[in-house]
Formats: structure tokens, sequence, C-alpha cells
């Protein structure tokens, strides 16, 4: 089920933005140069609007560095008052969200582990309750957009309306490119389940390695999204989370440099003319093929009655394995991907078997 909170877009908050929302910083905050060396070269880029920086670090294992605690938050209004860029960090129980607040962090957002537990979310919009906060809201680890459509509608009824949904991909089953799967249609579901939330991508967590940050940034902004939290260091080599995935402010630029920004609408009318022309054909032939699975559909039924009348089951494997592996043969040929039509078609059996076998059982 779907639902229209009362949601400001991101120019309510950030009134110059023309252009995708950018997020960047450092994983982590280790130390007062690193904050501040970072945060300068990030502001010489006026594409980056806010700057990232994590004080309490969820930790999958402990052991690993788990931030530097209150004392970043210091680091970070430094890092305001010099560079004039908005901040953020992630917050994790009611005591950190008092903390930002007191000490004005400008964005506040739950990070996925915690998104995945509704009690830590309440705690956290409670706490957050009268306040113009600006929230952001990781996905849950595990795909489930109703978890994550929830942990954004307890900080709306709290009174939160500066929402923004972070895409940061899901834990991966076995093998993976990516440290963690995009998953991208558990984006699009969210975009249509609540369609007026701004949605943001980031990359970095969803790649785990900076060679990959290109190719996903690039298709979140295919996929029309509202801009990306990307993570930079001024020096990665040494940095004590994330390591592989940051860049420098300056390899942030050139990955910048090199994204094609896509917006929703051209109002080129040429564009407009074309792209009408090209959907009614799309019309056309999606009324075709619906017109040639009703005559396949006719079919199938006809073979049902001749099988009942026959004693002879709705279920033929060895026809099955030869139709799949016939079509599969077509598609190659065809040049279309092969895991289209075999989804395809395994849907269409399935149909076809259920009609049949509701066939025979009539009137038993
Ligand atoms: C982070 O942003 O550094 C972080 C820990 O992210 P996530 O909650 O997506 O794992
Ligand atoms: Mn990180």
């Amino acid at each position: 089920m779907g639902s229209l909170l009362d949601i400001r877009p991101i120019s309510h908050w950030l009134p110059n933005i023309d252009n995708p929302l950018l997020i960047s910083g450092p994983c982590s905050l280790e130390s007062e140069e690193q904050t501040m060396a970072t945060a300068r070269e990030l502001a010489k880029d006026k594409r980056v609007m806010v700057f990232r920086g994590g004080i309490w670090k969820p930790r999958t294992r402990p052991g690993s560095f788990e931030g530097m605690g209150t004392v970043a938050l210091k680091w970070l209004q430094q890092a305001k008052e010099e560079t004039g860029l908005l901040t953020g960090t992630e917050v994790a129980n009611a005591q950190h969200v008092e903390e930002c607040l007191k000490a004005g962090v400008d964005i506040l957002w739950i990070g996925a582990r915690s998104t995945a537990s509704p009690f830590v979310v309440q705690e956290i919009a409670d706490v957050l309750k009268g306040t113009d906060q600006i929230v952001m809201v990781k996905n849950p680890v595990n795909p489930d957009v109703q978890l994550w459509m929830g942990a954004l509608e307890r900080l709306n009824h709290v009174g939160i309306k500066n929402l923004v949904a972070i895409h940061r991909g899901f834990t991966p089953f076995g093998d993976s490119k990516y440290r963690n799967y995009p998953n991208w249609k558990t984006v699009i579901e969210l975009r249509q389940l609540m369609p007026n939330l701004p949605i943001i991508c980031d990359p970095s967590h969803i790649a785990g390695k900076r060679e990959y940050l290109f190719e996903i940034s690039q298709k979140a902004f295919d996929l029309g999204l509202d801009g990306l939290m990307l993570e930079s260091h001024i020096d990665p080599s040494c940095a004590l989370s994330d390591k592989d995935q940051q860049v420098t402010p300056s390899e942030l630029g050139k990955i910048l440099d090199k994204l094609v920004i896509r917006y929703a609408s051209s109002n080129d009318p040429q564009f407009e003319n074309m792209l009408d022309a090209l959907r009614s054909r799309i019309d056309g032939i999606d009324h075709e093929i619906m017109e040639i699975l009703a005559s396949r559909m006719e079919i199938v039924k006809q073979i049902g009655t001749y099988k009942k009348e026959n004693k002879v089951t709705a279920l033929q494997i060895n026809r099955w394995t030869q139709i799949m592996e016939d079509r599969l043969k077509i598609a190659r040929k065809l040049n279309l991907d092969e895991t289209l039509v075999k989804l395809m078609f395994q849907l269409i059996h399935e149909d076809s078997v259920r009609m049949q076998t509701e066939i025979m059982d009539n009137d038993l």
C-alpha cells in the first residue's frame, strides 16, 4: 500500500539547489586534521553541498574502529563554520540525536542496520518530535520496502517533513561483484509507493570498491534519483574504515565530471514529439502481444479439454523442456535477454498448467 506523506522537496531546505543533491565526506571523522583537510578540499568543488562524516560507527563485528564519538561533533561544527557546507552524520540512538541537535548538525541519517529495527527508529523519532530537522533514512540491510517505508512513516508521524531516503544496497547472498547488492527494483518500488519522497543513492556502500563508483552513480541518475552520497577522504589509503571505497576530493571531482545528469523531462518539443511517436508504437506492440497471448491461451484451453477427454495429465515435462530449449534458442538468435525469455515462458507455462488443471477438475 502506498502512502502520500506530507514531505517537503529538497529545495525547501536547500533553496539554491539546481542540480542533484551531492553529499560527500569521510566514512568516519578520524581527527581534526583529516576532517578539516577533507572539508576544505571538498568545498572548492561547488557541486558538493553537504559534508558528511561518521562519528558513531555501527560495525558488523566488534573490535573494528567504532568512530571518535562526541569529540568529532566539534570538528563537524568547525567544518561548517569554515566552509559553509551543510553537515550530516549518522545517529543510532536517542543520545546521538540529542548531542547532534545541541551541536547544530544540519542533517541526521539513520543507518542501514538501525532502519531494520523499528524500536531504534521510534526511539530516534521520539527525540526529534517538535523539531524541523532534516532526516535521511538508509534502506534496511534486507530488501524490505515496507520496513524502509515504516521508518520514514515513524519520522513523519512525529512531524518530520524534511525527509530523504538513501539507497545503499542490500546484503548479498553469496558471491557478488559489489559489497551490497543494489536491487534497483526495491528503489523503483519505493518511488512508486511514496512518489513525493526524494531518494538519493549511496554508491560507496553499494560498491565497496572505488572503481565501481562511477557506474553505480550513473545508474542512479539514469533512474532519476535525486542525488548522491559519496564517501571521500583526504588520504583513503590511511582511512580507519571503508578504505577501499573512499576517493580523494579530486578523484570525486573527476567522477562528477564524467557523470551525465538526466532530467525527468525535456522542454525540447522535438524530443517530446519523437518520444510520443515511439511510445504509441510501443502501445501498439503491447496490444498485439496481448492479443497473441489470448490466442495462445485459447489453444491451451482446447488442449486441456482434449487431454481431459483422453485422461492425459496437464503437466507434460518432456514437452515443457522442449519448449524452453527451443524458445531460448530463438532468444539467442533474436538477441533477446535469455533471463527475460525464460521468466516470461515460465509464467506462461505456469498459467497454462493452472488453466488445464482447472478444466480437468471442473465438475469432478
Ligand atoms: C556509512 O554511511 O558510513 C555507513 C555505515 O553506512 P550504512 O548504514 O549504509 O552501512
Ligand atoms: Mn562507510
